[in-house]
């Protein structure tokens, strides 16, 4: 009985800041660390999801929400603060904001503008999550720093250049800062999921498009590429995977990217010799 009750509160009185918690893979997140016994605070564009879904989990003190554009530093500077103002410290920082842009299939016609975008939000929004959430753990000497990275980070052809691109920046980022924080006790990993049918996966399609039927019909296209069968992946699978690298099973694991994605990154789908 008391084992199983550790168990269920594997992340029992740490503090957590989500950003992009508000929806797709980072709603499940909040929802996870929330369950697991963890304070969260969303951090995010989209208030009024992020405000549903604190309403949603009882508006507990446990749970807070803050507007925050990742791209703009002093929105990250204030989101930490807020967070710790809130809750006394930062424990758990998980960099999840992220697009994709749309998809360009043809490089002559990738608009700089967009590049410049994807980046911001991808990239510069990681590393100011990072840069802000150590500047919380370092003093505190302990924390646990995730980003949600791809497997965009592994291998080209899967999103637009942008996207691909950013999502190696992230796994450099990742390693790097590691490297620089052990020292103080700080861990910092990634988490590269296969693709998840969330806001983000449909983002190419207009709004009135955005359907249950495209939702099924995008299942169905990543089912018939996925290397694992008879899983489909979800939010929760990807929420699953960061819970475990924000809690002290995870306590020797920092540089690493784990990789959720049923094997497909490390296949080789070309030859087929295994069927
Ligand atoms: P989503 O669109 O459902 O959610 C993204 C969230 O980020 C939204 O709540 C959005 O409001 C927020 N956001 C966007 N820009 C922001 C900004 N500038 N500042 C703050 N918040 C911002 O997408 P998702 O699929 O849940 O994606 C979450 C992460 O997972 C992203 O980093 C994405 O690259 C990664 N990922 C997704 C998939 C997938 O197939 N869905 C696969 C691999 C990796």
């Amino acid at each position: 009985m008391y084992c199983n009750e550790l168990h269920d509160f594997r992340l029992l009185g740490r503090v957590a800041l989500v950003t992009g918690g508000a929806s797709g893979i980072g709603e499940s997140i909040v929802r996870l660390f929330h369950k697991h016994g963890a304070k969260v605070c969303i951090a995010d564009i989209q208030d009024n999801l992020s405000q549903r879904i604190c309403e949603s989990l009882g508006n507990g003190p446990d749970l807070s929400f803050c507007h925050c554009d990742v791209t703009t530093e002093d929105d990250v500077r204030q989101s930490v603060d807020f967070t710790v103002d809130k809750f006394g410290t930062l424990d758990i920082m998980v960099n999840n904001a992220g697009m994709s842009g749309p998809p360009c299939p043809d490089i002559r016609d990738f608009e700089l503008s967009v590049f410049e975008q994807i980046f911001d939000v991808n990239v510069k929004g990681v590393f100011v999550g990072m840069k802000h959430a150590a500047r919380i753990m370092i003093p505190a000497k302990k924390g646990s720093i995730i980003s949600i990275c791809s497997v965009a980070s592994a291998v080209g052809g899967l999103g637009p250049h942008a996207y691909t691109g950013s999502k190696h920046a992230v796994l450099g980022l990742t390693k790097s800062v590691a490297a620089e924080v052990g020292k103080h006790g700080i861990r910092v990993n990634c988490v590269s999921p296969f693709a998840v049918a969330t806001g983000l996966a449909l983002a190419h399609l207009p709004e009135d498009e955005r359907t249950e039927d495209a939702l099924i019909g995008f299942r169905n296209f990543v089912g018939s590429h996925a290397n694992l069968k008879g899983v489909d992946l979800t939010a929760d699978d990807v929420a699953n995977a960061v819970l475990f690298l924000a809690s002290d099973e995870a306590r020797y694991v920092s540089g690493a990217n784990l990789m959720v994605d049923g094997g497909f990154t490390s296949s080789n789908h070309s030859l087929r010799v295994f069927r």
